[in-house]
């Protein structure tokens, strides 16, 4: 088998109160030659730039779920794909948007908002965009799609398999069934760490809930992303040691990290 070229690396590791060194949730897979966001929050069209990668090269989009700071960026990255067909003429390669159950009309609905529906669908099949339901097979890797419990918008955490190795990301999640099926025996899990150990909101996870759920997981390594300013002065890593003894990593935007 061929040996796969891996590289993740964090464009935000913010959360709504984003700020200069916490860009909007979001996260870009290397794969050989493809390049997949997952999650396109506030900045993620900077970041890329500002890491020398042209946002229209972006091969492949998975949306965890579809709040706005986890999508805010989807249409004007659309739109810088739009200008480029038919101002400037130049030819683009098709790019794929997955999501959970819903996606089709939530696109809809954010290209009639913004009045960009006729500039967007000229396009044709260069945007196509669908709900993922199942474990799907893409040249290099496959992604499966776990439902898990955040509020009442439909959300997954998205499993990568490259070459035997399995990157999760856990997108915005409780402590539910679904994230622990999809972290199992992950290399990577990049897990939503809002909330500092002693909050307990049954809406994100805690670090307590993420050391619990990492070690019954047998996870190898974990990163501590989606963080909130009330956690920036708190030693996340360390309370997540206090159950999981296997690497803890906090996240930070233009991380690389290794598979
Ligand atoms: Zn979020």
């Amino acid at each position: 088998m061929k040996n796969n070229k891996i590289k993740i690396t964090i464009l935000g590791s913010g959360s709504f109160p984003s700020d200069l060194e916490h860009y909007g949730p979001s996260y870009l897979l290397e794969i050989n030659d493809k390049r997949v966001l997952v999650d396109c929050g506030m900045g993620t069209n900077f970041r890329l730039i500002d890491l020398g990668i042209d946002p229209d090269d972006i091969d492949y989009i998975f949306l965890t779920h579809f709040h706005s700071d986890h999508t805010t960026e989807l249409v004007p990255l659309l739109m810088r794909l739009y200008l480029k067909i038919a101002i400037y003429n130049i030819k683009i390669s098709p790019k794929e948007i997955y999501g959970p159950k819903g996606t089709p009309a939530f696109i809809e609905t954010l290209k009639g908002a913004y009045y960009h529906k006729k500039h967007i669908d000229s396009m044709g099949e260069q945007i196509r965009y669908r709900e993922l339901e199942d474990k799907k097979s893409f040249e290099g890797f496959s992604v499966t799609p776990f439902s898990v419990q955040h509020l009442d918008v439909p959300s997954y955490a998205y499993r990568f398999e490259i070459d035997g190795k399995t990157v999760v990301f856990s997108g915005d999640t409780s402590d539910c069934e679904g994230i622990k099926k999809a972290a199992k025996d992950a290399d990577v899990f990049i897990a939503d760490c809002s909330f500092h150990k002693g909050i307990d909101v049954p809406v994100h996870l805690n670090t307590k809930q993420i050391g619990t759920m990492a070690k019954e997981a047998k996870v190898k390594k974990v990163i501590l992303s989606h963080l909130l300013p009330s956690g920036y002065d708190k030693d996340l890593v360390s309370e997540v040691k206090e159950t999981f003894d296997g690497e803890v990593v906090l996240a930070r935007d233009k991380m690389e990290i290794e598979v």
